[in-house]
């Protein structure tokens, strides 16, 4: 089924499928090992338009909608989750700010650099005490002449410890909760700004994730995204919005890759002299399986083409988070039970997926978070 793509989306999910298993697939042992992003992807995808396909081609973007992002990241997720998770933090959360608020200087400086995959961004709300109340952050800036100076931590960051530049949410006026906020970009190696630390982490061990510290740094106004103080809420929540379509997408890479790994399996492994696809049981597991993934994909095609039109989706992409990263919890569970004590196996690729999907729950909104604000939204 093609899912009411176009042609060109169609001719899309063939080149990246292609060199995502051409590129990506020879480093994914050696990146989850040593727990490095092999950095050299984000040239080579820049270079092809892979790396920000839906920002337009005057800003070194592939011109596509954002179901082209989702198809790039849906076949990303299929080799390797933690690769994917670097790589959509540049094509949403690191770029997005910039693209949508940002003036003309940060987007020649940043934005493009960024599209053409010469600069790795990060994006830093999230602190040590503050995840889901993103509106009690605790990180400040402060006006002094023609600067900021930033003070807070910033948690769990993606592309921390690799980036050139981070997005840091932080208060200018700490007494006005939520519209208080203002989104910076630090460069790396601006004084006061340090990666403390690289986190350790139990799956999308591809990807860099750090704590990064904020003291005393000096950034200068002009890297304010936006031209007043305040209004920085907005700004994050448009991102948030637009990485909750992409996550559904991120849910079915995942879950295609388990699907896939799971039939090979149970057509492979052979118990009380049948292969174990043969019995009842896990042909209706997998029909199950098949039946989510479906259903994970189209939906959150659907609610890509409306933000693509323009609607307001607020609802309909918590709703993508909260279904999609939901239902691949079963899909995974499901896809270890038929593996039996073999997926518990470090050398069976299932593991992988099992332990990278655990993510999707919590990361970008937690499904309590989603929940909350779907019942917002239907006046509950
Ligand atoms: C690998 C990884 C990468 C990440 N990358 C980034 C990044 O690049 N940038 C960034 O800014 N952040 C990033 N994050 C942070 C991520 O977005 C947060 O972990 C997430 O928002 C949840 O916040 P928390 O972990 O502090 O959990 P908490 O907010 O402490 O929540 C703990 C539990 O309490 C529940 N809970 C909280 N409030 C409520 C409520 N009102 N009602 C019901 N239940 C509630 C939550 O749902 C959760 O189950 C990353 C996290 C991880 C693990």
């Amino acid at each position: 089924m093609n899912y009411g793509l176009s042609e060109e989306n169609s001719i899309f999910r063939e080149s990246i499928r292609d060199f995502a298993q051409k590129e990506i697939a020879p480093l994914v042992e050696e990146a989850e090992e040593t727990g490095t992003f092999p950095r050299q992807l984000f040239k080579k995808m820049g270079e092809q338009g892979f790396l920000c396909p839906r920002y337009p081609v005057e800003l070194g973007g592939g011109g596509g909608d954002k179901i082209t992002e989702c198809i790039m990241v849906e076949e990303l997720n299929r080799v390797n989750a933690g690769i994917a998770a670097a790589l959509m933090a540049q094509s949403g959360l690191a770029t997005q700010p910039i693209y949508r608020f940002g003036s003309e200087e940060q987007k020649k400086k940043y934005l493009i650099p960024a599209i053409k995959g010469e600069k790795i961004g990060a994006f830093g709300l999230t602190e040590p005490n503050v995840g889901s109340d993103a509106a009690s952050i605790q990180t400040k800036a402060v006006r002094q002449g023609d600067n900021y100076i930033i003070n807070g931590t910033k948690m769990f960051i993606t592309n921390g410890p690799i980036c050139d530049y981070v997005i840091v949410a932080a208060y200018t006026d700490p007494t006005k909760r939520g519209v208080g906020i203002n989104l910076f970009i630090v460069e790396k190696g601006t004084p006061g700004f340090t990666v403390s630390r690289k986190l350790n982490k139990v799956g999308n061990c591809s990807a860099e994730t750090g704590e990064l510290v904020f003291e005393d740094c000096a950034v200068p106004r002009k890297n304010m995204i936006g031209k007043e103080e305040g209004g920085g809420f907005v700004q994050i929540a448009d991102t948030l919005i637009s990485g909750r379509i992409t996550y559904g997408a991120r849910c079915t890479g995942t879950g295609q890759a388990a699907y896939d790994l799971t039939v090979q399996y149970a057509r492979e492994r052979v118990q009380f002299g049948k292969p174990i696809i043969s019995f009842q049981n896990t042909k209706f597991k997998l029909t199950e399986i098949a039946t989510c993934i479906d259903i994970m994909r189209s939906y959150t095609y659907r609610v890509a083409r409306l933000y693509d039109q323009g609607k307001k989706v607020r609802k309909e992409a918590a709703m993508v988070k909260l279904f999609t990263a939901e239902t691949l919890q079963k899909i995974l569970a499901y896809s270890m039970q038929i593996h039996g004590g073999y997926g518990y196996m470090m050398e069976y690729a299932i593991q992988r997926h099992w332990r990278d999907g655990r993510l999707y729950t919590i990361t970008e909104g937690t499904s309590e978070i989603q929940r909350l604000v779907i019942g917002k939204e239907l006046g509950l």
